[in-house]
């Protein structure tokens, strides 16, 4: 089912959380892939997730990784990096760089214009550049979200690929303006790019700031678990390393100009995700608190997934309950990893969802 087989595969948000999951499954299951990791490290990027991933692939290792620090935003830098002038030259782009918090992008939006959408344009611009002067097979994967889509009534049917785009959120609103600006260089330039749009994603390395990783490691120091609203807002969850899977999937073997859903089929809602939390973790559901809700809070969201599934062959394998008993025991047995982003990051910004009502 291969049609196209990238030698060095450029990562834009590697150090991130899905990044760095990405990063470390292309490398372990691809062994003629070159990785080169572009991230600019801001408070959601961290080397510290791809240790592992420098000792056995780094310069030291087999020379596969090569970590660049910097920002998408910079055309000469994304030049460089497209022309092979530093680092191995790139035949395929997976764009996960992004602003990526929805709270965040309530409290202040234009950050996420910058990284998101101009971002985006950045890179293509800088692909569309680098094809016109070298001419070669070439894959942009622009990774987006379900979130695009807006929100589902509890009996609605799932999000499919022909949903009308209807965001609430500025993080949604941006996402979504950069996959039009992708569809339009398809269409406009024939950069042979393609979308994905993926539910919440959960697994290791996951800064604490989102759903899981937050109740797990408040949880963990008996401080109180803060509740949007009444807590029976659904989210689809998809385990990160299947994830990577199907971005793999659809990077050598989808349908250039089209766009896929990818999503776990694991709808719940956030109230009873937090209570088996607790009860994974032997904490009383005493520590919930609810709090005011976010505005524009989306209700529910769920993913068809047919077209990724009867056109490239793919499908969630890691079951809800084993991933999420895994992910409670990744942040138990790395303590250091979380314990030293929270200080460093997390408690200087203003966290307004964590005001009780
Ligand atoms: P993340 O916030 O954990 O990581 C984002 C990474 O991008 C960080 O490493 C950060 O340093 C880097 N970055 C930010 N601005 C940059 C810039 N200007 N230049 C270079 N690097 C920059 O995000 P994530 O949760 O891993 O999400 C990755 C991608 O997947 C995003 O595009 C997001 O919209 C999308 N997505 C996420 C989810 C989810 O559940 N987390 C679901 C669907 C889609």
């Amino acid at each position: 089912m291969t049609t196209f087989a990238p030698g060095c595969l450029l990562v834009t948000g590697g150090a991130g959380f899905i990044g760095s999951n990405f990063v470390r499954w292309v490398l372990a299951n691809q062994p003629d892939l070159t990785v080169v990791n572009l991230d600019l490290l801001t408070y959601a990027g961290n080397v510290e997730s791809l240790a592992d991933v420098e000792e056995r692939h780094g310069r030291n290792g087999d020379g596969r990784y090569h970590f660049v620090r910097g920002d998408i935003l910079d055309l000469g830098l994304v030049q460089g990096l497209l022309a092979g002038r530093t680092t191995p030259r790139p035949d395929a782009i997976a764009h996960l760089a992004a602003e990526s918090h929805v709270d965040r992008s309530i409290m202040g939006p234009s950050v996420f214009v910058e990284t998101n959408v101009k971002g985006t344009l950045t890179l293509l611009e800088a692909c569309r550049g680098e094809l016109t002067a070298r001419p070669r097979p070439f894959r942009f994967l622009h990774v987006s979200t379900d979130e695009v889509y807006g929100s589902l009534g509890p009996y609605d049917a799932p999000f499919c690929e022909t949903t009308p785009i209807a965001c609430n959120s500025p993080y949604s609103a941006s996402k979504a303006a950069s996959d039009m600006l992708v569809r339009a260089y398809v269409e406009t330039f024939g950069l042979p790019a393609l979308i994905t749009r993926c539910s919440n994603n959960y697994g290791p390395y996951q800064f604490p700031e989102k759903l899981i990783p937050l109740m797990i490691t408040r949880a963990l120091r008996d401080e109180p678990l803060p509740v949007y609203g009444d807590g029976m807002n659904v989210r689809d969850w998809l385990y990160v390393d299947d994830h990577a899977e199907a971005l793999w999937r659809v990077l050598v073997a989808g349908a250039v100009g089209t766009v896929y859903n990818i999503g776990g089929e694991s709808e719940i809602p956030n109230l009873e995700l937090v209570r088996r939390l607790l009860g994974l973790l032997g904490k009383p559901d005493s520590l919930i608190r609810f709090v005011a809700d976010r505005p524009g809070h989306d209700r529910r969201y769920a993913m068809d997934i047919g077209r990724i599934r009867s056109s490239l062959g793919w499908a969630p394998r890691r079951d809800f309950a084993a991933g999420l008993a895994a992910t409670v025991e990744w942040y138990l047995s790395h303590r250091t990893w979380w314990e030293r982003v929270l200080s460093e990051a997390y408690r200087t910004a203003a966290a307004m969802y964590l005001a009780e009502r």
